[in-house]
């Protein structure tokens, strides 16, 4: 495995290696997803991710082709209940 040494710089950006990017065919405009675990950073090509909180798990494709998480999904039905109740 080959490690790429970079600096990150006053904004926080990072830029990835030529290397990588072939790799990935990750080009301009391309989406990515992160997250941090045990001190590491992931990232992740074109990972279809939650409309409300960016979780890539449990994922749900609503008609206009956004995806929500089933977490999120079910915090909407449930609140739509309550405002139901409430009238
Ligand atoms: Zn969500």
């Amino acid at each position: 495995m080959k490690y790429h040494l970079r600096k990150v710089d006053e904004l926080g950006r990072v830029v990835l290696p030529l290397e990588l990017r072939m790799e990935l065919n990750l080009q301009a405009g391309d989406c990515v997803t992160m997250r941090c675990e045990n001190g590491r950073i992931w990232l992740e090509k074109n990972r279809a991710t939650c409309w409300l909180c960016g979780s890539p798990e449990n994922l749900v494709e609503l008609e206009n082709g956004a995806s929500v998480c089933m977490s999120c999904a079910e915090k909407i039905l449930q609140q739509a209940a309550q405002t139901d109740e409430q009238k």
